[in-house]
């Protein structure tokens, strides 16, 4: 994609702070991170979203998460982690080029990544699998 920033960093052609990278995927930092070491997967293909993502290259960004993620436990010493993909501006995604956020947590880094729960009833929870399964 011509006009894709995600595509010129993945490629190599705008520089950045690369932590892993091989033929399908570049790792880099998050220029505006949530903690110390937030990292962001991209696929060197494009692919606006998961919806449009194929699956192997979907399953090869887990892969190569889990391997920066492992590094990130041992040199950073985070105390937790987060793996975080948007789809979407109502899900807050930002740039249209997948990617998945990887995110080292500390136990005082101040951040509130989680939601608050909801509290549906029964009868909801088994209206929205009907609607999701159609079973
Ligand atoms: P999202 O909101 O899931 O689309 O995430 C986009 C992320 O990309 C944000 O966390 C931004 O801080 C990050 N970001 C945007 N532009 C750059 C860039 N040029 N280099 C590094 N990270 C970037
Ligand atoms: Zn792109």
């Amino acid at each position: 994609m011509d006009n894709c920033i995600f595509c010129k960093i993945a490629s190599g052609e705008i520089p950045s702070n690369t932590l892993y990278e091989d033929d399908g995927y570049r790792v880099i930092l998050d220029n505006g991170p949530a903690t110390r070491g937030h990292a962001l997967v991209l696929p060197k293909a494009h692919y606006a979203d998961l919806f449009e993502i194929p699956e192997d290259v979907l399953s090869g960004a887990a892969v190569v998460a889990k391997k920066v993620a492992g590094t990130m436990k041992e040199k950073l010493s985070c105390d937790g982690l987060n793996l975080i993909q948007n789809n979407g501006a109502a899900a807050g995604q930002t740039v249209m080029h997948f990617h998945l956020h990887i995110i080292p947590r500390y136990s005082d880094d101040g951040q509130n990544i989680l939601w608050k729960p909801g509290s549906p009833s029964a009868e909801e929870l088994v209206e929205i699998r009907k609607t999701i399964t159609g079973a």
